[in-house]
């Protein structure tokens, strides 16, 4: 049985007053059956951990460098972001791939930093327009999967998010036919690859997910939870997001 996960991506947003968020999704959530994370911006990892300890609510990192150490100006380690006592790190998002280049062997290699650090990775991936209308998303996505997921993978230190590029921060979303379909190709791909394990590795839906169609997108066969970026600034959004995913 795969636990359900609301993560929150905040990207470039937030400052330390930000983290009275935190406290409102904390109190809110108690005993969540979901897993809850929020993945702020560096300079608010240790302030949000420490917030949050002890609670329903984990911390992430938004990326994280394939290397140990070193004279990787600007960067940020695995050891750093679980010194800081976050949990997890999303890597591989199409955000990074379009403005850094991050390919997808990039993407590997820094997912198997973060599981080696001891952290969740969440390893996005997703199709351009141009892909989906062409008809091929099911074999970008696949080549994704293959490439970015480390062979050392596993349900607990991986989660995967299919986040379709034409989705984030749009409104728009797939149908829902559309993502079972590519739920169901991730599903048996994961299995194929890590044979029953493959079926402990939750799959996350990302991109415009909002209160009013939480629910829909959870009713979903293989979504195991959302990625949501804009909607995790404001309790008032993520809070019913996290409360569709555990009542479905
Ligand atoms: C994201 O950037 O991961 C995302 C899903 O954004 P949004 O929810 O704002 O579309």
């Amino acid at each position: 049985m795969r636990r359900k996960m609301a993560a929150g991506n905040w990207k470039m947003n937030g400052t330390q007053a930000s983290l009275e968020v935190l406290d409102r999704l904390k109190t809110a959530h108690v005993d969540s059956s979901c897993d809850i994370v929020i993945c702020p911006p560096n300079p608010l990892l240790i302030p949000a951990a420490d917030r949050c300890t002890g609670s329903s609510v984990a911390i992430g990192a938004q990326d994280c460098h394939a290397e140990f150490k070193g004279a990787f100006t600007g960067d940020t380690s695995a050891e750093m972001i679980a010194d800081s006592g976050a949990t997890y790190a999303i890597v591989g998002h199409s955000e990074r791939r379009e403005a850094y280049g991050d390919t997808d062997a990039q993407v590997c290699a820094k997912a198997n930093a973060v599981q080696n650090g001891g952290l969740v990775a969440i390893v996005c991936i997703g199709e351009s327009l141009t892909q989906r209308e062409a008809g091929e998303a099911l074999p970008v996505l696949k080549s994704q999967l293959a490439g970015s997921v480390p062979a050392g993978s596993n349900g607990a230190n991986l989660v995967v998010a299919y986040e379709p590029i034409w989705a984030i921060g749009t409104g728009k979303i797939p149908t829902l036919d559309q993502i079972a379909e590519v739920h169901m190709a991730l599903r048996e791909e994961l299995v194929g690859r890590f044979g029953a394990e493959g079926g402990n590795i939750r799959l996350l839906y990302g991109g415009s997910v909002k209160p009013g169609n939480a629910a829909d997108i959870f009713a979903t066969s293989d979504v195991d939870g959302a990625l949501v970026g804009g909607a995790s600034l404001k309790a008032e959004d993520f809070s019913p997001i996290i409360d569709a995913l555990a009542t479905s």
